[in-house]
């Protein structure tokens, strides 16, 4: 079944409007119970953020930038012959790149198509607690009807307005970084969050000149501090000139060409490129929610209760607008359990997604995995009851490779009570990217210190240090 462009039934069972992580999963499991569904897609890309300006292009290029620090590593470490010093081409990379997210885009459609989801391609509003508007690529309009309705629309990048930072729209957003045609030759990110984190390392490693300005003195200060004090100086001594208590006062120049940007710190940076990273507000602006009584908060994200039901009955709301956890696993988890609630068998009935312990990796240099509470919410909850094991050590990896350029490793677990029940799980380090998800199992299922030390080592590893701690 091709998109549609009009309803095909009177009344829908379920309608998700946003062909992202959350409603493209949502919808999947609800036609799999043989219900009656429609998505609705403003984009003429299926796949939303994550396959489109998200998770996907990042890591790829995250993984060109590895290879980047590898083939360094090659000549100088390990002694490889003929290897030229690395010159990225970002010209052709971006091509192929792109034409790898059009295959994903046309896997999603052909997805939707064999599960009988009906495909709408447009712009969806709420006219009725019931009722979607439509407006089509073309403009038209029509109107669908559901008995269930989820709102999937995710977030999109936040940039200051010109009246607050003059010139601030001279810069770009993590949107914007994929669409760079070349590299650029110097750069400057603004924030301090997972994508300034990410970006700034793939563009240090590829070979810009790359200026990180934070507002405070570290980088993901969310983040337990043992992985926030490792890879603050760790970035700078990898060539990130990161501009600390600094914020941008003024953008001046043109578009394409050299800006010059000015920070109330340490004066002006001239550079090719300057780039937005301070969050993603969600996209519920213009959705007629006001309207049908579902209510959002002072961020503008649509207010949920552990079963994804917002303030009105028969609507819901999964993944990023929903303003907690903004991640792909977490949008297709709630939307596939919400499904399963709705419309899955008796065993279903009470299905919610749990958001604690949600596992997480930053695609840093080196990455960071981490999973559980921090060290500063542990001892908020438990007091002297905490207990933290730590292990500092470079990766056998490094071994070959000089003193200047071996990588920081760190873990941490965080224990609690007699029985030391592991409550946080902190890795920076080459390799924790992987190594976290089964240690997030352990975690989620209430592994004890014991149990850890009971599991034998996998040697020569990394991940070995976190079940021999002492
Ligand atoms: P989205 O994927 O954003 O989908 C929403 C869809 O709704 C979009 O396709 C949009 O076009 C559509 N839409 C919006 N309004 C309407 C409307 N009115 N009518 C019809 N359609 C509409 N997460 C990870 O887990 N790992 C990562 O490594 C990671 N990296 C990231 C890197 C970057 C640069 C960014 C920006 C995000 C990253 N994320 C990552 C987060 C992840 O992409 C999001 O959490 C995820 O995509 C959220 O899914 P969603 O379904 O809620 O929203
Ligand atoms: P984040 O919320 O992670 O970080 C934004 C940071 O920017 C803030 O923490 C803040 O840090 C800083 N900031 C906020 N406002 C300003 C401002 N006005 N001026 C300067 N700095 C500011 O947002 P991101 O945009 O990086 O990412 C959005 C979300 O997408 C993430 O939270 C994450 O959930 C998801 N994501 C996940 C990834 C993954 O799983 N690997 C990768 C990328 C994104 P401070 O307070 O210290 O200044």
């Amino acid at each position: 079944m091709p998109p549609v462009d009009h309803p095909t039934v009177d009344r829908y069972d379920y309608i998700c409007i946003g062909g992202g992580s959350g409603g493209v999963a949502s919808s999947r499991r609800a036609a799999s119970y043989g219900k009656k569904v429609a998505l609705i897609e403003v984009s003429p890309y299926l796949g939303g953020t994550c396959v489109n300006v998200g998770c996907v292009p990042k890591k790829i290029m995250w993984h060109a930038a590895d290879m980047a620090d590898r083939l360094r590593h090659a000549a100088d470490g390990y002694q490889f012959r003929g290897v030229p010093e690395p010159n990225f081409d970002w010209r052709t990379f971006k091509v192929q790149r792109d034409a790898y997210i059009r295959k994903l885009n046309n896997i999603y459609e052909s997805n939707l198509e064999r599960e009988k989801v009906e495909h709408h391609p447009g712009y969806a509003s709420f006219v009725g607690k019931d009722a979607i508007e439509v407006i089509k690529p073309n403009g038209e309009k029509y109107v669908m009807h559901a008995d269930h309705i989820t709102i999937a629309v995710g977030g999109c990048p936040v940039i200051p307005s010109n009246e607050k930072i003059p010139g601030a729209s001279l810069g770009i957003d993590s949107d914007g970084f994929f669409e760079l045609e070349d590299r650029p030759k110097r750069v400057a990110i603004v924030g301090a969050g997972y994508i300034a984190v990410e970006l700034a390392g793939v563009l240090n490693a590829l070979g810009s000149e790359t200026h990180l300005i934070i507002r405070k003195d570290k980088v993901l200060r969310s983040f337990d501090p043992t992985l926030h004090d490792i890879l603050t100086p760790w970035m700078e001594h990898t060539g990130i000139k990161i501009h600390k208590h600094s914020n941008v006062t003024k953008v001046e120049g043109e578009k394409g060409q050299t800006l010059t940007v000015h920070t109330d710190k340490e004066g002006a940076i001239e550079v090719d490129c300057l780039l937005w990273a301070i969050g993603r507000r969600s996209n519920t602006e213009s959705l007629g929610l006001q309207d049908v009584g579902v209510e959002i908060d002072r961020k503008g994200d649509i207010v949920v209760d552990d079963y994804q039901n917002t303030s009105t009955k028969g609507i819901y709301a999964i993944g990023d607008v929903q303003g907690k956890a903004l991640l792909t696993p977490v949008a297709i988890a709630a939307g596939r359990r919400l499904s399963n609630r709705l419309f899955g068998p008796e065993k279903f009935k009470g299905d919610k997604l749990s958001y604690n312990n949600i596992p997480t990796v930053v695609f840093s240099h080196p990455p960071i995995g981490t999973v559980g509470l921090t060290e500063p919410e542990a001892r908020q909850l438990y007091g002297d009851d905490v207990k933290i094991y730590k292990s500092s050590f470079r990766s056998l990896y490094f071994s070959q490779i000089d003193e200047e350029h071996k990588e920081p490793t760190v873990y941490k677990l965080i224990v609690v009570g007699e029985e030391e029940r592991v409550v946080g799980v902190h890795m920076i380090g080459q390799g924790s990217d992987e190594a976290l998800q089964g240690f997030a199992v352990a975690v989620k299922m209430g592994a004890r210190k014991k149990d850890l030390d009971d599991t034998v080592a996998i040697h020569p590893t990394s991940a070995e240090e976190l079940v021999t701690m002492r």
